[in-house]
């Protein structure tokens, strides 16, 4: 397996405006769209671009909605773990949202944990797909596998029987039924008290 580099100490930051375009990037948020084939993130070109194009699902940008509602109102830092896998590496960050100078908010996400893997073909957007969709979770990334639930990407994999096709069904983003109860709570808690929250979705499990 080839050496990968430490997690980047330096967290990506980067807000939103009053219209919830995208704007103020910090450096290691181009290095993080390098390093994950996101060419079409980098800026100038990103700079501007509503928020929205880039939050698939509606039940997701439902949940986003909620909270950038929420942290404009409050200011106060909202504070969530979720996965942002690659193909071969299970990644687990800590996203913070505030709002200092609200009704700019301002995205902080750091690297809490990475586990290399072998690569997952289902993730890789080169691999030609079939019009046939299954349903993955934007937060925990498990996909759902009609009558076993959410499962992890590998053991979907090998649910479905997938890991001998060439191409591959489509994946559509939403919320698993568990990260949405998690996110609504997460949000109803930060409004009735005056403590932050800290919802965990998609944990990694020590190897
Ligand atoms: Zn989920």
């Amino acid at each position: 397996m080839p050496a990968r580099p430490p997690p980047p100490s330096e967290p990506v930051i980067y807000h939103v405006d009053a219209h919830d375009r995208l704007v103020e990037m910090n450096e290691a948020w181009s290095a993080f769209a390098s390093e994950n084939e996101g060419a079409h993130l980098l800026p100038p070109g990103i700079h501007g671009r509503s928020l929205w194009d880039f939050v698939s699902g509606p039940t997701t940008q439902e949940i986003y909605r909620e909270l950038l509602a929420r942290v404009r109102a409050s200011g106060r830092p909202f504070r969530f773990r979720l996965r942002c896998d690659s193909p071969d590496l299970r990644r687990l960050l800590s996203m913070t949202l505030s709002a200092p100078r609200a009704p700019k908010v301002r995205f902080e996400v750091r690297t809490v944990e990475i586990q290399p893997r072998p690569a997952v073909p289902l993730l890789d957007p080169q691999v030609p797909r079939a019009s046939r969709c299954l349903a993955s979770c934007s937060w925990c990334k498990r996909i759902s596998v009609p009558g076993e639930g959410w499962l992890e990407v590998e053991k979907a994999v090998w649910a479905l029987g997938l890991f001998e096709q060439s191409v591959l069904p489509a994946l559509s983003h939403g919320a698993c039924p568990q990260c949405h109860r998690t996110m609504l709570r997460a949000i109803e808690d930060y409004g009735n008290s005056r403590r932050g929250t800290d919802p965990v979705l998609g944990p990694l499990v020590r190897a």
